[in-house]
């Protein structure tokens, strides 16, 4: 992180570092904390939910959901999670919208046909923002992505543009992208939030 920031002449405390927990432990997450992280993101609520118990006494962290997130979930969701990265339809927004509390929320966006079924096509980007300003509940901060994996981090760099692209094209500047094999491409591209799971954790093995 700090060498990708160095070569891009940017403020590393500017990257935030959301550590990717899912598959491990509650006591993954404590470790994590007691070396000083406190951003964590997760992919399901279910499996996030049988963890939180074990965590309830850590202070001052922060749960990012960034696996796709069904309607009928959202309530939880909005209950357990306090950014969720993943909102890619209007309807989704409005489901989560219906919190008690604040929540951040960042938009899925799809940049390419190689890309799994979630995420918001670029053309349905006005109508989304719209929806989720259109909830007090909801603080909107910017575009996230999961560009298809490609084992050249280089085959990664358009999709990270492109999002950066869009992102000042709509006033947005919270920027998600960048995994493992890819965050120092990401970060030259103006990432403002990286989501590493197995730098950090080591693998989890393929399902
Ligand atoms: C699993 C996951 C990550 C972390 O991937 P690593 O390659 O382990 O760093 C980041 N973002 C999303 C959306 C994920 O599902």
């Amino acid at each position: 992180m700090a060498g990708a920031a160095a070569r891009s002449r940017r403020d590393p405390a500017g990257i935030r570092l959301v550590a990717v927990t899912k598959t491990f432990p509650a006591t993954a997450i404590r470790e994590a904390y007691a070396l000083g992280l406190r951003e964590f993101g997760e992919n399901y609520v279910q499996e996030f939910e049988t963890k939180v118990p074990a965590l309830a006494d850590l202070t001052g962290t922060r749960y990012h959901l960034i696996g796709h997130l069904q309607s009928n979930k959202a309530g939880k969701a909005a209950e357990l999670f306090e950014v969720v990265q993943t909102v890619d339809s209007p309807r989704l927004a409005r489901r989560l919208g219906q919190s008690t509390r604040v929540i951040d929320v960042m938009l899925e966006v799809k940049l390419s046909t190689e890309q799994s079924k979630s995420g918001a096509a670029p053309e349905e980007l006005p109508e989304l923002i719209a929806a989720v300003r259109g909830c007090p509940a909801l603080s909107l901060t910017g575009l996230m992505t999961v560009p298809p994996w490609q084992d050249d981090p280089e085959a990664s760099r358009p999709c990270f543009r492109r999002l950066r692209e869009l992102a000042q094209l709509h006033g947005l500047t919270g920027l998600s992208m960048g995994m493992s094999h890819d965050l120092e491409v990401a970060i030259e591209e103006g990432a403002t939030c990286i989501r590493v799971g197995s730098a950090l954790f080591g693998d989890r093995g393929k399902a």
